[in-house]
């Protein structure tokens, strides 16, 4: 069994991969495809209708809120966002904790005026700053829950007195979380809900079409409430399989319990960092991530020997981006504890074989 740390796209729980397999073959008793049959046709409706209706139900998603999955990655929510939330003349407020957010900022910039409120880049993000101040006048406050490359977190998510907007990509579905407190979540579900290939969105309905802008249909999240997230071809495997894994994290006992799972491998892994000499912390400890984990080697020398010997441990995907060096070991919800522990009885290991 290889333990897959990969930051994303995620491991996927066995019975989901096998599920998926199958669904490829022959769908549903239909004799098709799940990949050659229409989206239109009553077996895909029903999944589609089962996916957002298991989100609802996952995340407590009050009536004020709809459920959506389109496409163009969490990379095109940043502009859709901005589109959705952001009045002509009007502007925009941002957290900028790295990377995903930077790139927030970027799209939102085409679109008018963008006032970024908290910038960790001087630490080299290695702090989330969680104090700001928003102008009054501001259409929507924008942050990112988790970075996915630096390894931080907000530990408590904010709370405004304007719209609240969050790309979640890659801590959805890891914590309980008060979807009512947000005007617009959305994720890309490769971090820790599904193959690539599909977004969620939760939006809250009665914010929308206030812009005063002319959207592209597509970036338009009102033509898809319209629509019930089938305005065009929607991505059918990815949000089949988002729908399995949905399923499977339901069967475990829905997120409160996936949370204190989550708790205990972050727990051992920061743990070993902590107490092991030969390891240090990326993140200063108060924006620790519970999903990606950055962390060093203090003597860079040993670094064959450890690359060496969790490769034969078969551990994988535990390189750090590219963009940050080191090590990231991403435990996301269906990465099982005993990863967690193979990767920690490695690094003790490094420790008795390097005196
Ligand atoms: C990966 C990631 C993205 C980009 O997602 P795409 O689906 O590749 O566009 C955005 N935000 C966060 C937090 C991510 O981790």
């Amino acid at each position: 069994m290889v333990h897959n740390f990969s930051a994303g796209p995620c491991i996927l729980p066995q019975e989901v991969l096998d599920q998926a397999s199958k669904s490829v073959k022959e769908f549903g008793g239909t004799g098709l495809s799940l990949i050659e049959m229409s989206h239109r046709s009553k077996p895909f409706v029903q999944v589609m209708d089962k996916a957002r209706a298991l989100v609802k139900e996952l995340l407590n998603v009050p009536e004020t809120h709809e459920v959506l999955f389109l496409q163009g990655g969490a990379s095109l929510g940043f502009y859709t966002a901005a589109f959705n939330f952001l009045t002509e003349n009007g502007k925009g407020s941002y957290h900028d904790s790295g990377t995903w957010s930077s790139k927030a900022i970027k799209e939102a910039k085409l679109l008018g005026d963008i006032e970024v409120v908290a910038s960790g880049k001087e630490s080299g993000y290695k702090d989330l700053i969680t104090e700001y101040k928003l102008a009054t006048d501001t259409d929507y406050f924008h942050f990112t829950s988790n970075n996915t490359i630096y390894g931080t977190q907000w530990k408590e998510l904010p709370t405004t007195d304007c719209p609240l907007i969050c790309d979640m990509s890659s801590d959805i579905f890891s914590r309980e979380i008060n979807v009512s407190d947000f005007a617009l979540i959305y994720a890309g579900a490769q971090k820790n809900m599904g193959p690539a290939g599909t977004v969620l969105y939760i939006v809250e309905k009665d914010l929308l079409g206030k812009t005063g802008r002319k959207i592209p249909s597509y970036l338009d999240l009102e033509v898809h409430i319209d629509k019930d997230s089938m305005f065009n071809t929607p991505p059918v495997f990815a949000i089949y399989t988002s729908m399995l894994m949905l399923e499977w994290l339901k069967n475990l006992g829905g997120v409160k319990a996936i949370e204190e799972i989550n708790n205990q491998k972050a727990e051992l892994l920061y743990n070993e960092i902590d107490s092991n000499p030969l390891f240090e912390g990326y993140a200063t400890k108060n924006s620790r991530s519970k999903m990606n984990v950055t962390f060093n080697l203090t003597d860079a020398s040993l670094e064959e020997k450890f690359n060496k010997m969790w490769t034969d441990a078969n551990i994988s995907g535990i390189k750090g981006h590219r963009s940050v060096g080191g090590y990231r070991a991403s435990i996301y919800n269906a990465l099982p504890l005993s990863s967690v522990q193979a990767l920690v009885n490695v690094m003790k290991e490094l420790a008795t074989v390097a005196v």
